[in-house]
């Protein structure tokens, strides 16, 4: 049955409330709490689920392990810094092979046939049917839990900043790529050029919108949660092989922790928290 509950068959830890009650488990988890901060963590890629409906997409569980299924290491950083902040972090629990949740509906890739050499069986052939089933159950929930949170916030005259967790793979058809970390923008900088002096500031490598630009259509979360709500945000990149571990998932975390506060403090010194 294509419309019968979703089952991750994972049990987020530090669940919210709402989530935590939920009969049927979601397209997405939400962990850590909102304690007054400004941050409201989103990850499209953080998760490795399949719907017990599609089988595996016809590919072995050591390809859908690799960065085509996921972000690796991106769930130990976000839920570790959702922590430390604190502040909520909205995390998707299926596998990116299965619906791109950081691209718009109908996008070119926002099912793929292929990814990085690697085919996806089932993904062939799928009817507009197919199609909506997965956005109807996967996406668009996902996308519906970030607008009400940040909603709720705006009701409350609230200042809030998106932030976008992502990971990138070490090596892209043989080019190794020298970035620790990324940080994308596009029409709104401010608080990317601050946060991207932060992190150089430690001595890091990180790509100025590198090795993705962050665009309109390349990108969904960002241009419908940050830019169209003319909210501040950061979508950030991190090396797969830097996170892969819990060591440096922790790093990046304990990192992250300190590094945004102060991004955001001199955002508002030079900008003033009200604005756009
Ligand atoms: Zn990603």
């Amino acid at each position: 049955m294509r419309n019968s509950a979703i089952m991750t068959g994972r049990e987020p830890v530090g669940l919210a409330t709402e989530s935590r009650t939920a009969k049927a488990v979601e397209s997405f988890a939400v962990y850590g709490r909102d304690t007054g901060g400004p941050f409201v963590l989103v990850s499209d890629h953080a998760g490795q689920a399949i719907p017990a409906e599609l089988g595996d997409l016809g590919v072995c569980a050591t390809e859908r392990a690799r960065h085509i299924g996921w972000d690796i290491g991106i769930d130990g950083v976000g839920r570790r810094l959702a922590d430390a902040l604190p502040a909520v972090l909205i995390e998707q629990v299926y596998s990116r092979l299965v619906i791109d949740c950081n691209r718009a509906p109908g996008h070119p890739t926002s099912i793929v046939r292929e990814s990085d050499g690697t085919p996806v069986p089932g993904n062939q052939g799928l009817c507009a049917q197919d199609i909506a089933w997965r956005e109807q159950v996967i996406l668009h929930p996902y996308h519906d839990r970030i607008r009400r949170e940040l909603s709720a916030r705006a009701s409350r005259n609230r200042p809030t900043v998106v932030v976008a967790l992502h990971s990138f793979t070490p090596v892209m058809r043989g080019k190794a790529r020298p970035w620790h970390a990324g940080v994308l923008h596009n029409k709104d900088s401010r608080l990317a050029h601050i946060m991207l002096d932060l992190l150089r500031h430690e001595g890091l490598t990180v790509g100025d919108n590198e090795p993705y630009a962050l665009t309109d259509t390349s990108d969904y979360t960002i241009p419908v949660h940050g830019e169209q709500r003319a909210l501040p945000y950061i979508e950030l990149e991190i090396r797969q092989d830097l996170i892969a571990q819990p060591e440096g998932q922790a790093a990046w975390a304990e990192r992250l922790a300190r590094l945004l506060p102060q991004a955001w403090r001199a955002f508002c010194d030079r900008y003033g928290e009200d604005t756009p």
